[in-house]
């Protein structure tokens, strides 16, 4: 039985102690653990889909798809296909977002109660973590805990006396942020080149394999045995707005105290940077932020009072993407900090379809110019030219659109930044040759 008397506010980040290593599975049960999973083995798992669904939980790896939704897509019935899968997506290598390394670090089992609640939901008896290669502390916590969940029958075979069975393997990536979108992610994993495929087929119901295939993020997975335990109502009153639940946000930047803080969702910005984050250090002000992470818009400090929810963050005219914002202040070069985006997203196109190879260097090499004091009249013009021919539907996934929303929102909020970069440049003879 939970030793809890009453419902948590903070519920993914309750049991983790800094500095300590995660509960095992006595102490995780002790304090609330497997709760979720024997309640839901009780319901039919088009219960616990629609649970999700009036819990109001959306993805957290940066799109914000219903997951109750993407559940209900996978064929159920006599006629689905007998083999599914659950991927959980631990490939986090936005810029900027390190909450899913906490996550597992932190309480490895609350993970795999969620990815186990996923598969008896979408009828999956195996699962699969795709795990940055990078977080080796993560990798060593989730093996002990997988190790000591099949001793204890939480996986396997029958799992508590029940008739659901569900194998989980641990699979770390090879290395490259493109690996994180779940179809290269599961070109990956099936021993293939990591390039994304054309959507649809979405994996849902074409996916690792050809099977149904479910890949949720790590924090998704996170919130739903607690959605289980205590119910969608109790889900959506610990939030601020209409999406359900607290949100695991972030923030970096010349900041006081840079961290990561569990929430209620529809915090605002200026509740995350000013009270939890502490502010800018001494002397600095606050120009910009990355609402999640690099692949998203600039927004600027009269956003300082929007909530950080989906839909919010949208009206302003960006993505809250990964909720772990990256801050600009007003002494650091706004073209120097594009510059080291894009040097990012050049080097990890995976190199399939041309705009995106060819493109993202092509912009870097502009901007380092630029930066340099070395760059030419029209190279504003080529810029905004290229936001356009990478931008949404020209390329064969989300990569370069998601590269060309930082530099193309800074354009717009920061313009004179580079008009006098262009201007420096033609001050110097010549130019870049
Ligand atoms: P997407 O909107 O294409 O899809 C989101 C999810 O919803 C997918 O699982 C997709 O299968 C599902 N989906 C969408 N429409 C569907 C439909 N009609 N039927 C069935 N399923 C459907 O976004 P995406 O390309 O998967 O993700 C982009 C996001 O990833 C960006 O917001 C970016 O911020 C984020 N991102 C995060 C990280 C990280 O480290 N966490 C890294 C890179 C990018």
């Amino acid at each position: 039985m939970s030793a809890r008397t009453s419902p948590p506010s903070k519920p993914l980040t309750d049991r983790i102690r800094p500095n300590h290593p995660p509960y095992g599975l006595a102490d995780y049960e002790r304090h609330g653990g497997y709760q979720g999973l024997r309640a839901a083995l009780k319901m039919s798992p088009q219960d616990v889909t629609a649970l999700m669904k009036s819990a109001g939980l959306r993805g957290r790896g940066g799109a914000g798809f219903p997951t109750g939704v993407k559940w209900s897509l996978v064929p159920m019935g006599e006629n689905a296909p007998k083999q599914k899968y659950i991927i959980a997506n631990g490939d986090e290598m936005e810029p900027g977002t390190f909450k899913d390394r906490l996550l597992l670090e932190g309480d490895p089992l609350q993970f795999i109660e969620g990815i186990t609640i996923g598969g008896y939901a979408i009828g999956a008896s195996i699962g699969y973590v795709f795990l940055r290669a990078e977080y080796v502390e993560a990798a060593r916590a989730l093996r002990k805990a997988i190790q000591e969940c099949y001793a204890r029958n939480r996986l396997g075979r029958n799992i508590l006396g029940s008739d659901f069975h569900f194998d989980l393997y641990l699979h770390t990536s090879a290395g490259r942020y493109i690996c994180g979108e779940e179809t290269a992610l599961i070109n990956s994993l099936e021993g293939k080149r990591a390039i994304p495929r054309a959507k649809p087929p979405f994996p849902a119901t074409s996916g690792l394999f050809g099977k149904p295939t479910v890949v949720n993020n790590i924090e998704t997975l996170c919130n739903v045995p607690h959605i289980v335990h205590y119910g969608a109502e109790w889900f959506r009153g610990l939030s601020k707005g209409k999406d359900g639940g607290t949100k695991i946000y972030g923030a970096s930047g010349k900041l006081r105290r840079p961290g990561a803080w569990e929430l209620p969702m529809g915090t605002t910005v200026r509740e995350i940077l000013e009270d939890h984050a502490g502010g800018l250090r001494a002397g600095l002000k606050l120009r910009g932020f990355l609402p999640g992470g690099a692949s998203t818009d600039f927004l600027t400090a009269e956003h300082l009072d929007v909530p950080m929810d989906f839909d919010s963050i949208a009206k302003a005219g960006s993505r809250m993407g990964t909720g772990m914002m990256i801050v600009l202040d007003d002494q650091t070069d706004v073209i120097g900090m594009v510059r080291n985006l894009e040097r990012f997203f050049a080097r990890e196109s995976c190199g399939w379809c041309t705009p995106c190879r060819d493109g993202l260097p092509w912009v870097e090499k502009i901007l380092a110019s630029l930066e340099a004091g070395q760059g030419r009249p029209e190279d504003l013009t080529i810029l905004r030219q290229m936001t356009r021919l990478l931008g949404p539907g020209r390329t064969f996934c989300a990569h370069a659109p998601g590269a060309m929303e930082p530099l193309q929102s800074a354009l717009g909020h920061f313009r004179l930044d580079f008009e006098r970069a262009a201007a420096r440049s033609a001050a110097v003879a010549g130019g870049r040759p």
